[in-house]
């Protein structure tokens, strides 16, 4: 089987790239993209940085301590898209590995000198994974020769110490090494690489144990904490390392910690992590829109996590965050040509960035899409994620074939075949045409936004969800199964404990998180005030956009804006009300009251018009 994660137990097992094929779509076609620009604009970039040239001996070297594991997580996007360039960048990285399978071209003179910092068993990771990639996708060459070498070397080393790493990732690299070569010393290190955590195994920083999950033992914790990737990460293999153990207790306290996250600490978009200092998760309810840091790694880490706790429980909450988050953050960091990445993705940017483009960024900043940056690790998650996608739609238990996620598609499972026909998410219509037929169960997750859906099949039709819904029958070629999912757009209402957004609501239809955008003469935005009213859809080129009706406030006046006692201080309160001294925003003469169209568009195609100010949460008149 071809997939990144394929556990040996578990309520679901997986379907992978040799059984799922998506056809043009949403997803079809950023997987296409992906193939066809993003992998080739990385390895060009990669190349110009000198992150290649680094294991080529070039020198001096270049680029951050942790610039090699950019190479390896290219490496598996090319193994699972089949890219043509991979032998020959697998034979520069394997130019580089010691005779021991050591293999670092930062600290191959001082190694293992900062296990802070110095993320030698992170790019590890990234490698082995590239390795397991390659072998199910292609079988033995170079680059899993390299990778195992690689694997022996820290069992070799690490096995019998106190040591771990500073970023997690090795873990679940280790776990699927293991499950695709069935070598037992793989897991036993993984396992006692999550054990060491919190005991504590590291040096301390000034940002804090918790920063790098050091704090406590992974399965004493209770929320997810400190640096975003480094925790989603460190979950992740504690997943991993629970299943192949039969660890219920540490699956479960993995599972406490995804709803306490999910509960206070998740953006409405998925997006995890709120602070930009650390790239941290906050305290619980501290999430600011327009200083969300919402890192595009941190989303691909929470639907790694999130498919791996579908896999192990069959739960469908799952799921939904999962979608949640390729909706609105996988799809939002690459610009619609695939040559520009969102590092941070936040959801109200107030002023206008600059354009980023053909330079490399120094900030993981809030700008506009950049074709690069100094930490580059956006880009190639989203080349590795891309390509692997189609792993992530569908699963199995036994003989029943379980559909997660809705794209135009094949799936094929033990003489089962289905093509789904989709045109998700603009409309919630989905119909499964059975191919070859055999009997058993099909089951279809339902989102809890689905609310009303209906399921059709054998001319009856019955309502749907929450969660899933079953169809059982002996399927023959030509049979027909119609899951509708309305798509309507709903305001959604934020918990008052999250204060940085008290007072506004969001906009949403089906899966996707809406946003207004302000370009050029457009309403500014820090003028507007919304009516939650239901918005007019229309579709501009295949995009459902909507438009809400909003009006005009004044903007900032002369008068003190705070007071003694509760209610909104003199000159707050309008419409209708005329402020003195008002400022003019260019291009427009905004008067109070007045009524204009917002422009929602979904949010992951922000920032494709040029610069633009854009928000998610829209103050309420
Ligand atoms: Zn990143």
């Amino acid at each position: 089987m071809v997939s990144p994660v394929i556990p040996s137990t578990g309520v679901l097992s997986p379907l992978g790239l040799d059984t799922v094929r998506l056809a043009p779509g949403f997803w079809g076609d950023r997987v296409d993209l992906n193939r066809e620009v993003v992998i080739d604009h990385c390895l060009e970039w990669m190349e110009r940085e000198g992150w290649i040239g680094n294991f080529r001996g070039e020198r001096p070297r270049r680029g951050r301590e942790f610039s090699d594991s950019e190479a390896y997580k290219l490496l598996e996007g090319m193994a699972w898209a089949g890219h043509p360039g991979l032998p020959e960048l697998a034979a520069t990285v394997a130019a580089a590995q010691e005779g021991d399978g050591y293999l670092n071209t930062r600290w191959n003179s001082e190694r293992y000198s900062d296990f802070e910092w110095g993320h030698e068993l992170y790019c590890y990771g990234h490698l082995i994974q590239a390795g397991v990639a390659r072998l199910r996708a292609h079988g033995e060459d170079e680059l899993t020769t390299v990778a195992r070498r690689a694997a022996d070397h820290v069992c070799d080393r690490f096995m019998e110490t106190a040591e771990t790493c500073g970023h997690p990732e090795v873990e679940m690299a280790l776990v699927e090494l293991y499950r695709a070569t069935g070598t037992g010393r793989y897991l036993e290190m993984a396992r006692r690489f999550v054990e060491r955590r919190g005991l504590p195994a590291l040096g301390p920083i000034h940002l804090g144990r918790a920063y790098f999950q050091d704090d406590l033992p992974v399965r004493r914790a209770r929320v997810l904490r400190g640096h975003a990737v480094r925790a989603l990460y460190l979950a992740s293999g504690a997943v991993d390392v629970a299943v192949e153990t039969g660890d219920d207790e540490l699956l479960h306290a993995i599972e406490e910690q995804w709803e306490n996250t999910v509960a206070r600490r998740t953006y409405l978009t998925g997006g995890m992590g709120s602070r930009h200092t650390d790239e941290a998760f906050g305290e619980d309810f501290e999430l600011p829109a327009d200083r969300a840091y919402s890192e595009t790694c941190a989303g691909i880490a929470s639907i790694m996590l999130s498919h791996r706790l579908l896999l192990a429980t069959g739960r469908a909450r799952y799921a939904d965050l999962a979608e949640r988050t390729m909706y609105n953050v996988l799809a939002t960091s690459p610009a619609l040509d695939g040559r520009s990445f969102f590092y941070a993705n936040p959801l109200h940017m107030r002023i206008p960035p600059e354009p980023r483009e053909g330079v490399v960024d120094h900030t993981s900043g809030a700008g506009l899409r950049s074709s690069w940056y100094d930490v580059s690790c956006c880009p190639n998650n989203i080349a590795r994620t891309l390509a692997s996608l189609p792993a992530y739609l569908a699963a199995a238990d036994g003989d029943a074939l379980h559909i997660h996620h809705y794209a135009p598609a094949e799936i094929r499972h033990r003489g089962l075949a289905l093509r789904l026909e989709t045109d998700y998410p603009w409309s919630g219509t989905v119909t499964a045409h059975v191919v070859e037929g055999r009997p058993g169960r099909i089951v279809l997750r339902v989102p809890s936004w689905a609310e009303g859906a209906t399921l059709t099949h054998g001319g009856t039709t019955r309502p749907a969800g929450p969660g899933h819904v079953t169809a059982e029958a002996d399927w023959r070629p030509g049979d027909r199964i119609r899951l509708d999912l309305p798509m309507r757009s709903r305001w959604t209402f934020p918990d008052r404990r999250v204060d940085a957004v008290r007072g506004c609501a969001a906009v949403e239809r089906g899966p996707l998180v809406y946003c207004a955008e302000s370009v050029g003469d457009e309403p500014p935005l820090a003028l507007v005030k919304a009516l939650p009213e239901p918005p007019a859809e229309r579709t501009e080129d295949g995009v459902v956009e909507l438009e809400a009706r909003a009006c005009l406030v004044a903007p900032a006046d002369a008068v003190w804006p705070y007071r003694a006692g509760q209610g909104a201080a003199p000159g707050q309160e309008v419409p209708g009300q005329e402020a003195p001294g008002q400022e003019v925003a260019a291009g427009q003469e905004p008067v109070a009251g007045q009524e204009v169209t917002l422009r929602m568009i979904p949010y992951h195609r922000w920032g494709n018009r040029g610069p633009s100010s854009m928000r998610v949460w829209l103050p309420l008149a």
